[in-house]
């Protein structure tokens, strides 16, 4: 017979649990809250810390000054979804077909169960939410059903708290959806959408002598929602209509409250706005502040934004445990699709600064991002490194902040940049390699320390003809003018061995395994 526990073994137990209880509370404690800010479309040239002068961006400034400004960040996609899919799982976009720019019925694109970095952070006690453009699907196949409950979404996957403009302020449907529903829902006026056939008798962009607020290009003349044609139909919901020039304010105000609901700690906030994506509508209050026309317009928008969480920061007293990094999707677009009258003057302030390329390209300026993380007492403020990092990286950076081990499955592209954050010096550097991809599977590009390799489209079908990959090594041409591809043959037999390497063996944080979606 098993003995019973005699007194003295159980007040030993219990001071061990009340110690382990104080351990763990005390190092609670130190974690600090993170706050996430991954902005839509903005360049390498945007923002006044990064050199520009045609736009005011104080409290961007203010993050670099009393933070650490990188100058080698990359988002690991050049546009909207495979990066976003990239930062929550850890895991490049590029190895889960069907992650390319999700229309606005997609369903869920990360399977429930899948490691996330919010539920990476909620498994260390954190509380977590996500306001702003969400863009990786919600609900079940085969297509979103507007009308029922939302989910799977954040919510199955790591989120304590949703709010979100569900695929891009460029398409339908133009509702929020907070947690598991649509904001304004009406039974009575249901949701339909449809991308490709056309729904409803309303008139489109399409029919001549339409009236609208801004002229939509290509691709963009379907369903008319508050004066402007949207990507993709849709009827009812009217009562749930956003308004596009009061975005900005709505999701400023929904991250503010979930900070003050929070405050008791540690939080985690994924903060998406949708500035500065198309269609570029400020609010009254900031057009004409700029010298870049609308575009510059909703800089000084998102530039208020992060103004009014670091002031909410202040105001509660979180400052000084609060993690906030300040980042974009991918890089600027050099024109617009929509015409506001201003194209013609975003040429004042080049988006991608003199990066050759711009959003949807392989070249630096389709993904290497402004990105700034302040966190006071921890990361040298007006820091400026050059580390060479992605998005991908937040799920192990994050996990080591909160002194957890990744577990093998997850994250399985995702490195620790913790180091690189704080300014510390390590032996090698967190990262030397990182993969980039456009919107596709192929082609994609590797950069290897300075060196960037870039498939030419068509490798993968075999072209017959031409040059296979492009070589530059950005430290001496940062602008990549100079393909020195023909020059060093051996550096692309290697690059794209290791290329293929990577691609291969399903993923590339030593000790991982292939992660499965
Ligand atoms: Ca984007």
């Amino acid at each position: 017979m098993p003995k019973e526990p005699n007194l003295k073994t159980l007040k030993l137990v219990t001071a061990i649990c009340s110690l382990l209880w104080f351990v763990q509370t005390a190092f609670a404690a130190d974690r600090p809250n993170i706050i996430y800010i991954l902005a839509d479309d903005v360049g390498y040239g945007d923002l006044g810390c990064y050199g520009a002068n045609s736009v005011k961006t104080p409290n961007l400034d203010r993050l670099a000054k009393e933070g650490t400004r990188f100058t080698d960040a990359h988002a690991t996609a050049s546009v909207c979804t495979p990066t976003r899919y990239a930062f929550l799982t850890g895991r490049y976009a590029w190895r889960q077909p069907g992650t390319g720019i999700a229309p606005g019925d997609q369903p869920l694109l990360i399977k429930p169960g899948t490691a996330t970095v919010a539920s990476v952070l909620k498994s260390a006690g954190y509380r977590t939410g996500v306001v702003g453009k969400w863009h990786l699907g919600l609900g079940e196949p085969p297509k979103t059903d507007f009308n029922k409950e939302l989910k799977p979404g954040p919510l199955e996957i790591g989120f304590d708290y949703a709010f979100l403009i569900p695929a891009t302020g460029d398409r339908v449907p133009c509702v929020f959806v907070e947690n598991h529903g649509v904001v304004g829902y009406d039974p009575a006026d249901p949701i339909q959408v449809s991308f490709g056939k056309k729904i409803g008798d309303a008139p489109t962009g399409a029919d001549p002598g339409v009236k609208l607020k801004i002229q939509g290009g290509p691709g963009h003349k379907d369903s008319i929602i508050n004066g402007i044609s949207r990507i993709g139909f849709m009827t009812g919901g009217k009562a749930a209509h956003w308004v596009d020039e009061n975005i900005a304010d709505t999701l400023a105000a929904k991250a503010v409250k979930f900070i003050e609901a929070s405050k008791g700690g540690p939080f985690f906030l994924y903060l998406t706005p949708h500035d500065i994506h198309e269609p570029m509508v400020p609010h009254p209050r900031f057009r004409g502040t700029s010298e870049c026309g609308w575009r510059g317009d909703v800089i000084h928008e998102l530039d208020w934004t992060v103004g009014e969480i670091l002031a909410s920061l202040d105001r509660l007293n979180l400052a000084a445990n609060t993690l906030v990094i300040f980042t974009s999707d991918n890089g600027g677009a050099i024109k617009n699709t929509y015409d506001d009258g201003t194209n013609d003057l975003h040429g004042r302030q080049p988006p991608n600064g003199k990066l050759r390329g711009s959003k949807g390209t392989l070249y630096e300026g389709g993904h290497r991002v402004p990105f700034l993380a302040r966190w006071p007492g921890r990361i040298a403020p007006g820091g400026v490194s050059g580390q060479l990092m992605g998005h991908v990286d937040a799920m192990a950076t994050f996990a080591a902040l909160t002194g957890q081990q990744l577990p093998a499955d997850a994250g399985p592209d995702s490195f620790n940049v913790l180091p690189a954050l704080l300014g510390e010096k390590t032996a090698q550097p967190p990262r030397d390699h990182l993969v980039l991809q456009n919107n596709n599977q192929a082609p994609l590009a590797l950069r290897e320390g300075n060196w960037s390799l870039i498939e030419k489209p068509g490798r993968r079908q075999g072209a017959a003809a031409g040059p296979t990959y492009e070589l530059y090594n950005v430290a001496d041409d940062l602008v990549q003018a100079n393909d020195l591809a023909a020059k060093e043959p051996q550096r692309v037999k290697d690059m794209s061995a290791r290329l293929e390497r990577i691609r291969q063996q399903g993923h590339s944080r030593p000790g991982a395994t292939a992660g499965a979606n």
